[in-house]
């Protein structure tokens, strides 16, 4: 870091570009998509006067994880990074932004999320919060209001979200289904997420569909015939809650292992409520991620740490329902991966800000500003298996952020605090 350094000034506002103004106009009208129509010009801009660069290439800068870099500069060529290094050594570009002293990350990663769905669980939230008891009906009250809403209702909801992410800095975004859980309603919810990110996922296993509730087998055979075969088009994974109450072990990978022989590659939602088999079958089926990891044995631990899977913590979670923290210290001390994510539903985890978790995740889950930040950029990134994105190195996707700080750390010094002030997404400047 470079203590003293003088936080942003009004007088840091970027420098007149010509053609930022359609670019502006042109990435803010896509900003939720993922369609490479979408991408920047091929003209290069050079952002210098970063104070604090993170790079998450630990080959560069201070050579720690986060490659950080002072006194930077960033080229952006096209969607694109094209050069990264002292600002002294900065080639010529056509187009010149001054960052004024403040830091420049990667674009947060937020690798989980429900963000298709319709209604409103306030009431539910305010008697947890209130000490008192609420009947109603958990995940089925979303249910039926997203049975209940059109497509339009839907997409206008997600993508209300989806800009109100990407204003905090979350340039990619994975999402799931999981509201309607009948053949027409999930894969509708999965056509509606796929015009909107790549990163889509198949959660028709999220609880048993209450239409279904005395014969939970048949719903099993649904989940992995007639609606994989309708969902699968849409989604690059398949999800599934294991946990008592929802799916059990062998539920888990029966609906896993049939989403793999249609080329959907697992992720799992898995001991975030009590111990149980989901972060073995996670390690046992090479899922990209096993999400939640609160309650886990000394062999979940070993079995994650000589895993590609990654550990993906959502401390909004726990935040929301007052529940015990994951031991993220623990998970790194023993080599896992960790990804940090929003969980943003509106039951458990209603909050769309990364920056947010990254407070909570070091606060109180034994992170360091360094850790949180690396897990919700490239930690982000492996669990969804990418490496194009959570990092600015050459030839990455030219995804990020400038913070209103001197340095990345004042995200979790300053929580609740909108420090980010300007947002690159495929090398257009959209917001800010
Ligand atoms: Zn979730």
């Amino acid at each position: 870091m470079t203590p003293g350094r003088p936080p942003a000034r009004p007088a840091c506002a970027p420098e007149p570009d010509p053609t930022a103004d359609q670019a502006t106009k042109d990435a803010m009208s896509n900003a939720t998509t993922d369609s490479p129509a979408h991408s920047a010009s091929t003209a290069s801009t050079l952002i210098t006067n970063i104070a604090a660069l993170v790079t998450n290439d630990p080959s560069l800068g201070d050579s720690s994880p986060l490659g950080l870099i002072q006194d930077a500069a960033v080229v952006i060529e096209g969607d694109r990074v094209a050069w990264t290094g002292d600002q002294s050594k900065a080639p010529a570009t056509d187009n010149r932004f001054d960052a004024g002293g403040r830091a420049v990350i990667p674009g947060f990663v937020d690798s989980h999320s429900h963000l298709v769905f319709a209604g409103d669980r306030t009431q539910e939230f305010n008697a947890r919060m209130s000490g008192r008891p609420y009947s109603a009906g958990g995940i089925r009250t979303t249910v039926a209001a997203t049975r209940a809403a059109s497509d339009e209702e839907l997409e206008a909801n997600l993508t209300h979200y989806l800009r109100e992410a990407l204003r905090q800095g979350t340039t990619t975004f994975e999402t799931k289904s999981g509201y309607g859980l009948t053949v027409r309603d999930e894969a509708r919810a999965l056509r509606i997420a796929a015009a909107h990110t790549d990163e889509v996922t198949y959660l028709g296993a999220h609880i048993v569909s209450p239409d279904h509730a005395d014969d939970p087998a048949s719903y099993v055979a649904l989940v992995t015939g007639e609606m994989l075969d309708a969902c699968a088009p849409y989604a690059r994974w398949i999800d599934v809650f294991c946990e008592k109450g929802a799916f059990d072990g062998d539920q888990a990978r029966a609906i896993l292992t049939a989403g793999k022989a249609k080329g959907l590659h697992p992720r799992i939602h898995a001991n975030q409520l009590s111990y149980g088999p989901g972060v073995q079958l996670a390690v046992e089926l090479d899922a990209a991620s096993a999400d939640h990891c609160t309650h886990l044995t000394d062999a979940d631990v070993d079995a994650l740490a000589n895993s590609r899977t990654v550990a993906t913590l959502l401390p909004g979670a726990e935040f929301s329902t007052r529940a015990e923290w994951p031991d993220a210290r623990r998970l790194l001390d023993a080599g896992v991966t960790v990804a940090l994510s929003t969980d943003c539903n509106p039951g458990s985890s209603f909050t769309s800000s990364v920056p947010f978790c990254i407070a909570l995740a070091v606060r109180d889950m034994g992170m360091t500003p360094d850790e949180a930040l690396w897990s919700a950029t490239a930690g982000g990134a492996a669990a969804l298996r990418r490496d194009d994105i959570g990092r600015l190195t050459p030839g990455s996707r030219a995804d990020l952020l400038l913070l209103d700080a001197p340095s990345h750390v004042h995200l979790a010094y300053r929580p609740g605090v909108p420090l980010v002030g300007g947002v690159w997404r495929k090398g257009a400047h959209v917001g800010s």
